[in-house]
C-alpha cells in the first residue's frame, strides 16, 4: 500500500522479452542476470526472478551485501558478486553459497587462512578496463596454483569486463581479447567451469568469444541500449516507466514566478500543475525544461524542480488527479540520459527507493 501519486511501473513481461531474445541471439550456454543496484533500480528480486524464468541461469551483483539480499529470497541458483569481498568476509558469503571474485594475489593469499565451507572463486583478469582484476600472465597462473592448493577454494571461473564494447568502432574490444590472451597463456580455460567475458553491449555485437560460455547481461535486459554509438541489432523493450498525477492546478498572472530562485517568470497568465516528485526521488533539477506527458500531450517542467515536487505549464484540459508520465515509450530514458549528458545507468539507479515500484 502507498501513500503517494508517484510511482514507478516495471514491466517484467518486457525484460524477460529481452533476457530470452539477447540470450538467443548470443548464443552463449549460461547468461548471468546482472542485477546490483537493485536491478539497475528496477526491483532485484522481482527481477531476478523473471530474467531466471526467461532463461538467465545465475545471478551477479557488485557488493556481497546485495547478494545476500537475493539469497534470503531466490535458493539454488548461482550467485557471483562480481566486486571484491573483504577476505574476512568469505565465511559469510560460504555460508549463503555466495561465489566470490579473487581479484589479485594479495587478496587470495589472505583467503588462503580460510577455514570454512568450501567458497566458488571467480578469478578476475583486467585486460584493460584498468578497474579490479591481475593484469599480468605471471600473477594468473600463479593465482590458478595457490586456489588449487587450498580444498576450501574452489576456482570456478574467470572473467574480464570490456571498457569500450559499446564504442563505434570494435578496436578496444579486439585488445582487450588479445590482451586476455596473453594473460591467460599459461592457464587452460577449460578448466574453469564459467568463463565469462560479455556485458550487454559485447552480448549483442560480437558473439561467443573462444573458450567462453558465459555471458553477464546488464543494461540491455532492461530494454536500454548499452550507448548510442552503435546499431541495435534488434529492437529492445523498455521496461521503466514513471509516473505521477496533478495534485494542484493553479493559474498565475503574468510577472509570476515559479519556484526556488525564480527562474520562470510567466510573460502572459499561465496555468501551473504541481506533481509530487523531486530531486529526492532522483528527478534531478537537471530535468527542468524538459517535458512530461499527460494524455499524449507533452508539457513543460518550468522552475527550479524541487526536493519533493515539481511544476509544469499546462493547459486547460489538464485536472487535479491527471496521470502524468515522465518516463514512458515516448519519453524514453535513453533520451533523457541523451538531454542530461549522461547514460541510461545513471537515470533508472537514480530514481531513489523513496519511489514504489509497481509491477505488471
Ligand atoms: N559485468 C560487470 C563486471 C559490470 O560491472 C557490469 C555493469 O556495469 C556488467 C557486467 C553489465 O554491464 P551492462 O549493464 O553494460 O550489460
Amino acid at each position: 500500500m502507498y501513500y503517494r501519486d508517484t510511482w514507478a511501473e516495471i514491466d517484467l513481461d518486457r525484460i524477460q522479452h529481452n533476457v530470452s531474445r539477447i540470450k538467443q541471439h548470443s548464443g552463449f550456454e549460461h547468461l548471468y542476470a546482472v542485477v546490483k543496484a537493485n536491478a539497475y533500480g528496477h526491483g532485484d528480486v522481482e527481477v531476478a526472478r523473471a530474467a531466471l524464468e526467461a532463461g538467465a541461469d545465475m545471478l551477479s551483483v557488485a557488493f556481497l551485501d546485495e547478494a545476500l539480499h537475493l539469497r534470503r529470497a531466490i535458493k539454488d541458483v548461482p550467485i557471483l558478486v562480481m566486486g571484491a569481498i573483504r577476505p574476512s568476509d568469505l565465511a559469510v558469503a560460504a555460508e549463503m553459497d555466495i561465489d566470490v571474485t579473487a581479484h589479485d594475489l594479495q587478496w587470495i593469499e589472505a583467503a588462503l587462512c580460510y577455514e570454512g565451507k568450501p567458497v566458488n572463486l571467480h578469478l578476475k583478469v583486467d585486460t584493460g578496463m584498468h578497474r579490479i582484476g591481475m593484469t599480468d600472465a605471471e600473477s594468473v597462473r600463479q593465482a590458478c596454483e595457490l586456489i588449487d592448493s587450498h580444498s576450501q577454494l574452489n576456482r570456478v571461473g574467470l572473467f574480464t569486463h570490456f571498457a569500450t564494447a559499446d564504442a563505434q568502432t570494435r578496436a578496444g574490444y579486439d585488445a582487450q581479447m588479445q590482451q586476455l590472451e596473453r594473460l591467460t597463456a599459461e592457464v587452460d580455460l577449460s578448466t574453469f567451469r564459467y568463463v565469462h567475458l560479455s556485458n550487454s553491449a559485447a552480448l549483442l555485437r560480437f558473439g561467443v568469444q573462444s573458450g567462453a560460455n558465459t555471458g553477464r547481461l546488464g543494461i540491455s535486459m532492461y530494454g536500454l541500449p548499452p550507448s548510442h554509438d552503435f546499431e541495435l541489432p534488434f529492437e529492445l523493450e523498455q521496461a521503466f516507466s514513471l509516473h505521477s498525477r496533478i495534485t494542484q492546478v493553479k493559474t498565475l498572472e503574468a510577472g509570476s514566478a515559479v519556484s526556488y530562485g525564480g527562474t520562470f517568470v510567466a510573460d502572459e497568465p499561465v496555468r501551473i500543475g504541481v506533481i509530487p516528485i523531486g530531486y529526492a526521488d532522483g528527478w534531478l533539477r537537471y530535468h527542468q525544461g524538459r517535458s512530461v506527458e499527460i494524455h499524449g500531450k507533452r508539457y513543460p517542467i518550468v522552475g527550479r524542480i524541487c526536493m519533493d515536487q515539481c511544476m509544469i505549464q499546462i493547459d486547460d484540459s489538464v485536472q487535479v488527479g491527471d496521470q502524468v508520465d515522465l518516463l514512458n515509450d515516448n519519453l524514453r530514458v535513453e533520451h533523457a540520459a541523451r538531454d542530461l549528458k549522461t547514460i541510461s545507468y545513471e537515470i533508472v539507479c537514480s530514481i531513489s527507493d523513496r519511489v514504489p515500484r509497481v509491477y505488471k
